[in-house]
């Protein structure tokens, strides 16, 4: 049997202490429940126990449980993102989490501008340069930014998010949310227009409380809230 309140309890304790090791409060880490899989019912039940974030990797299931629950919660889209999808996410998303590549930024920032709205933004990261994580690469970040702050008005840069290779030991994971912190303050000094590095999204159910001591201020949880689940399932 899941249950939510307990496993959620457990997260939100863990906030609070991982947080205050790393001299923050709870406050300064959003929680972003990851509710692919999940039906809209349980997502009901979780924004009930205060779940004000939620996180969607596909466009379709974004947009049908958008339809059924609107603006209660803010929507992120945390998944790879096919331009040809956009168009039906960018009237309800609060925040992407995934821009990675010029041709998506020239779409979204089309998109936005036919309905008057600047799109928030991150840039997803591929630290650990794994063949299979998407994200640029760490040594192109720079000049992506620069780029997108030059030229799409209507998209802002809020941070970047990354997510870290899976490991058994959670220790492994560090050296990544370490790198996508110290690049996140390199980007900071360049003082770009329409670009802020308010967050910092990163960390899994494996690795959260690593994250959050590294400088993590954005977490996305699905096993650990919601129960393991079979993503390709559906
Ligand atoms: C599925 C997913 C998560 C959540 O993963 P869990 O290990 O279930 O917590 C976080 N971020 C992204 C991009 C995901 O696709």
């Amino acid at each position: 049997m899941l249950d939510l309140k307990k496993n959620l309890d457990i997260v939100l304790d863990n906030i609070e202490k991982y947080a205050k090791e790393s001299n923050r409060k709870k406050e300064d880490i959003t929680l972003i429940a990851v509710t692919k899989t999940v039906d809209i019912p349980v997502i009901q039940e979780a924004i009930k126990y205060g779940i004000t974030d939620v996180g969607e990797n596909k466009p379709q299931e974004l947009v049908r449980k958008y339809d059924v629950i609107g603006k209660k919660v803010k929507w992120h889209m945390i998944g790879t993102l096919q331009t040809n999808k956009v168009k039906y996410i960018i009237d309800k998303v609060d925040l992407i989490h995934s821009l990675d590549r010029i041709s998506l930024c020239e779409e979204i920032n089309k998109r936005a501008k036919s309905i008057n709205k600047v799109v928030d933004c991150l840039v997803q990261v591929n630290i650990s340069k794994e063949e299979t994580k998407h994200g640029i690469k760490e040594e192109e970040a720079l000049d992506f930014i620069k780029s997108v702050s030059e030229n799409f008005s209507n998209i802002r840069i809020k941070g970047l998010m990354t997510m870290a290779p899976y490991t058994q030991d959670k220790e492994d994971t560090r050296i990544y949310f370490r790198k996508l912190k110290e690049l996140s303050l390199k980007i900071s000094d360049m003082k770009l227009e329409n670009m802020y590095m308010d967050y910092l999204s990163m960390g899994m159910s494996n690795d959260y409380t690593v994250a959050i001591q590294e400088g993590s201020n954005m977490i996305r949880l699905g096993t650990v809230l919601f129960g393991e689940r079979n993503y390709e399932e559906v």
